[in-house]
């Protein structure tokens, strides 16, 4: 085992690899769907909880042990469960920790999809959502119920970037007997650490930055041995929503340059975000790292720096916004984020593009509204890009 004093770039590149008797010194891949015993008895104890160890690759995986350490320990956690996408991140901490009667308070400025989870889909099960505003921290004082179990939130929030106090939620959460569940997507370990904060469960898609490389679909639970390593791997175990293998080696490979990424990441769209502030065509920026940034002090204490995205408002409407995203040439067009490669999209249009205008309006999606995923391509090269159509 490793040192607890180990600073976070060394326990992402060192935890959790014990080395075969191959003496390999990186990490292996177990493409093994199960795995033998030297004996009945050895087989019942393995399968009786009694003694641990590898049983069948859907709960139990060398190579996905490792992502699970690896990242664990970079939320300072006591477990964490690898799945199959980021979705089915959510989707187990909801079957295991909640049943038909409970009701969950979640910000409206999530994830699209979470969205359709929580109303459609949980909503079929008996279980209840109440969509709140994620800086309002009375509204969400007043959404919780008796039978409230859960706070959903993502900080900073797609695409305005707004800023959630993790701190206060989390008493609040407690106050009321319920658990907050954050969605630590956007600035990752290196980035934000939610349960120091006082969130009891993290939620990743490892799909974005800690792949990182735009390669693989794949999420995680993060939290304590009770609710994470019982209650959520109970749901893996058995509904198996399980991460592969192959994907897991990529995604703890990616965790080794993770936090050199968040900084570059943050570096470019810091730059991005001053350019683009100064720049006549453009309206507003939305970037937590300016100081123009509502919430600027709050991000700034309780993250290590601000992310890579960034959006703004050019002046003008839908046809200035669409001018610019038509004229990059080196960006992509798509909604995907957390990738080295740039990325460029029309909120309006796309991601939010199933509310109503009233709804848009109230969430601030304007038809001059873009949003940039900063990649790690050369700034210069990203900034001109941008101008080209400004
Ligand atoms: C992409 C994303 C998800 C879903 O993850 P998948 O890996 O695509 O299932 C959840 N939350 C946030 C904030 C995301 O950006």
């Amino acid at each position: 085992m490793l040192d607890e004093l180990l600073h976070f770039d060394t326990l992402a590149i060192r935890t959790g690899h014990q080395r075969t008797a191959e003496g390999e010194h990186g990490e292996p891949i177990f493409p093994t769907s199960s795995f033998v015993f030297s004996s009945a008895a050895e087989a019942a104890a393995r399968f009786s909880g009694e003694k641990p160890g590898n049983i069948y690759a859907r709960f139990t995986n060398p190579t996905v042990k490792i992502f699970e350490q690896r990242l664990a320990a970079l939320e300072g956690a006591e477990s964490c469960v690898a799945t199959a996408s980021g979705m089915a991140a959510i989707l187990s901490v909801c079957l295991g920790l909640l049943q038909a009667g409970d009701h969950i308070v979640s910000s409206r400025s999530i994830f699209g999809t979470t969205s359709i989870l929580f109303d459609k889909y949980l909503g079929k099960f008996g279980v209840a959502t109440s969509f709140v505003d994620l800086t309002d921290l009375a509204v969400w004082e007043q959404a919780i119920k008796p039978n409230t179990r859960l706070l959903f939130l993502e900080t900073p929030s797609n695409p305005l970037t707004e800023i959630a106090d993790i701190s206060a939620l989390a008493d609040l959460a407690h106050a009321h007997n319920c658990l907050l569940v954050v969605d630590n997507c956007f600035c990752t370990p290196a980035l934000q650490q939610p349960l120091k904060l006082g969130a009891d469960i993290i939620v990743h898609s490892a799909t974005k930055y800690l792949d990182g490389q735009g390669r693989i679909i794949g999420g995680a639970v993060v939290g304590n041995q009770e609710l994470v390593g019982k209650e959520v791997f109970g749901v893996i175990r058995t509904a198996g929503p399980s991460m592969s293998p192959f994907n897991a080696w990529i995604a703890l490979k990616g965790l080794e340059t993770l936090s050199l990424r968040m900084k570059a990441h943050s570096h470019s769209a810091m730059r991005l975000a001053r350019y683009l502030e100064q720049h006549p065509s453009i309206e507003q920026v939305f970037y937590p790292g300016l100081e123009s940034h509502p919430q600027h002090q709050l991000a700034k204490s309780q993250q290590s720096d601000f992310g890579g995205i960034v959006s703004f408002k050019v002046k003008g409407g839908r046809e200035q916004a669409w001018r610019l995203i038509d004229q990059t040439r080196l960006l992509s067009i798509t909604a995907n984020l957390g990738d080295t490669k740039s990325t460029i999209t029309h909120p309006a249009s796309t991601t939010h593009g199933r509310l109503s205008d009233e709804q848009k309006l109230a969430a601030g999606i304007s038809d001059n509204l873009i949003r940039v995923a900063v990649g790690l391509e050369h700034l210069d090269d990203i900034q001109r890009d941008i101008s080209r159509g400004l």
